[in-house]
């Protein structure tokens, strides 16, 4: 069963809770059943769900994505400055 990141609509209180897919969590802090999962869904390593390991392929592509429009960025700073590379 996976574990998932539930916010408290009532409190704003935020827990993981290992829960059956579509299952409700009460908050642990105020009691509420007004709670709602949370996308970001935390799994125990190797029980990660086949959907999840595209989504972090996914958002490792765009860090090094956005890192590399960095890195020009800073390089085009440098020119404009007058330096050489
Ligand atoms: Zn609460």
């Amino acid at each position: 069963m996976p574990i998932y990141e539930f916010e408290c609509e009532a409190c704003g209180a935020r827990f993981e809770e290992l829960v059956a897919a579509n299952a409700a969590a009460a908050c642990p802090a105020c009691g509420s059943e007004r709670t709602r999962r949370v996308l970001s869904a935390v799994s125990p390593p190797g029980r990660q769900p086949r959907g999840a390991g595209v989504r972090s392929d996914e958002s490792r592509r765009r860090e090094r994505e956005s890192g590399r429009q960095e890195r020009i960025g800073e390089a085009q700073k440098r020119r404009a400055a007058g330096e050489k590379p």
